[in-house]
């Protein structure tokens, strides 16, 4: 099978800076680097690091061609990102020397993702297959109706929250992932727990303190996996990225938890997103 993934690419620029600058200040920066990032693109690499075939569905500028090349080299399938006549989406991130940061998120080509591509994409898609979509690109309710009518396994990651954006998509869903701050936001909107939504499978992912499931048989927790944290940046897009590859190759969703948490032990352990998430091999001989 394969997993269709409409998600965001962003180029990620990291500048140290002595302390986060305030209003009217100018202030010069001690560093700077550049990743791919933007939960797409770190999904899709995850996802096709644990050996799935993973379809991006996206949009960058021509100042993105890299990115998208990046993407390849991971194993992506590029084919469905539209190169716009605008900007690659941007995150500016700022770290000061205790490691507290602050982030301008400029969406450009992700909110811009054209119809015609998601159509073209669909096109290919088989009954069976995953969707997956999350709040950085536009088109999702469009994504997920046309998903569920394909008979597609659609997947929502709620990342970064927005009530309106989750309650559109609610009826068309398969399977929801959320970490545990946006658990309880979805509560505060809807005033349900994740498992009276009405979805067949639900995630919670808590950190160092692991992840609820919520399926058809109830309720299970998986503690994580004891590890020594370095940069927890991503770990949540490698778990959710682990975790449908390995329904996609038809894991049963505890088996594909415990590879997402060994995937996401190993991420918490490393600095940087999408360039340094684990493969397969890497996992499985993890034994945390
Ligand atoms: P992020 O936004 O930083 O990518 P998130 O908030 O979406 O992450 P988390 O709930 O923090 O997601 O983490 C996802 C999973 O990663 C957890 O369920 C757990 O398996 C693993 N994980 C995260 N932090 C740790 C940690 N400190 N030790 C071990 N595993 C961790």
């Amino acid at each position: 099978m394969a997993i269709w993934n409409l998600g965001s690419i962003n180029a990620d620029f990291v500048y140290a800076v002595p302390h986060i600058p305030g209003p009217g200040e100018t202030l010069g920066t001690t560093g700077r680097k550049m990743f791919l990032g933007g939960k797409g693109a770190n999904m899709s690499v995850a996802a096709a690091r644990a050996a799935a075939h993973v379809h991006h569905i996206g949009a960058v500028g021509q100042d993105g061609l890299w990115a998208v090349e990046r993407l390849l080299e991971y194993g992506v399938d590029t084919r469905n990102i539209a190169v716009l006549d605008t900007e690659t989406a941007q995150a500016i991130i700022m770290v000061d020397p205790k490691g507290e940061n602050a982030i301008l998120l400029h969406p450009g080509a992700n909110a811009e993702i054209p119809q015609t591509i998601l159509q073209t994409a669909m096109a290919e898609a088989q009954t069976g297959d995953w969707l997956v979509i999350q709040n950085e690109t536009n088109l999702q309710r469009t994504a997920a109706s046309l998903g569920r009518k394909m008979g597609l396994r659609v997947a929502y990651a709620a990342a970064p929250f927005d009530a309106d954006r989750v309650m559109a998509v609610l009826p068309y869903l398969d399977f929801l992932i959320l970490n545990a701050v946006e658990a309880d936001q979805l509560r505060q909107a809807t005033g349900k727990l994740p498992a009276d939504l009405g979805l067949a499978d639900v995630i919670v992912t808590r950190g160092a303190d692991g992840a609820d499931w919520h399926g058809p048989q109830g309720h299970q927790h998986f503690p994580a996996i004891k590890v020594d944290p370095v940069d927890t940046t991503g770990a949540g897009d490698t778990f959710t990225g682990y975790v449908l590859a390995g329904l996609d190759r038809g894991m049963p969703m505890a088996q594909a938890i415990g590879q997402a948490m060994r995937a996401a032990a190993l991420m918490v352990m490393r600095h940087g997103t999408a360039d340094v998430i684990p493969d397969l091999s890497e996992v499985q001989a993890f034994q945390g």
